[in-house]
């Protein structure tokens, strides 16, 4: 593997941090690559297979833990697996590019150990819960029961916000994006 570099962002569901990492994606002189996880769930009817995930069934998802294939994987909510593969990690550094992460904070934080020099882990957080579950509701991409679902592993990963090299406070999104922008693009020019 080469010496690209490795841009973390990790939050809770719904704390606008896709929003941050295709914005950044769009910025074409950060020379950035979206590293597309491989998930067990079930694909959105607004999501591409090879764009947005690698959509696998169950069983093809553990055979490739079996196999050795993840850099990190999680079971992030009950029976959903995400994971990121070493080939597409591989595949984007091949290109000469930088890989832009957007994952939980288990794997955020499982990455920066295993690449701690190479990676920008940063947390984007929510202005607070409640404001966390009125995006969940617009988003209108979960039932009730998910979006609690969420809301309750949100909390805890809140309490992770310190681990990460940076916070970025999604209030406004101006602000956020003004702020990612910034660091990313000092931490690539190291
Ligand atoms: P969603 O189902 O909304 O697409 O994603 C659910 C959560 O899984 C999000 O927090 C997302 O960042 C996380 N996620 C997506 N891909 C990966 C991955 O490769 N590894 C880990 N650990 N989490 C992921």
């Amino acid at each position: 593997m080469n010496k690209g570099k490795l841009i973390v962002f990790s939050a809770p569901s719904g704390s606008g941090k896709t929003t941050i990492v295709r914005h950044l994606l769009e910025q074409k002189e950060l020379n950035l690559e979206f590293s597309i996880s491989a998930t067990s769930r079930e694909k959105r009817s607004n999501e591409t297979d090879g764009v947005d995930y690698y959509f696998l069934t169950f069983e093809a998802f553990k055979k490739k833990i079996k196999n050795d294939e993840f850099l990190e994987w999680e079971e992030v909510y009950r029976d959903n697996f995400y994971g990121t593969l070493k080939t597409e990690v591989e595949r984007i550094w091949a290109k000469g590019k930088h890989v832009i992460f957007d994952i939980d904070v288990s794997g955020g934080l499982r990455i920066k150990r295993k690449f701690p020099e190479q990676t920008l882990a940063i947390f984007v957080k929510p202005p607070s819960i409640d404001e966390l579950k009125i995006r969940l509701k617009n988003r209108k991409t979960e039932n009730n029961d998910k979006i609690n679902m969420r809301i309750a592993k949100a909390s805890a990963e809140l309490a992770t916000a310190p681990l990460f090299d940076k916070i970025v406070i999604n209030d406004t999104l101006e602000h956020a994006l003004e702020e990612s922008y910034a660091l990313v693009s000092n931490f690539i020019k190291e």
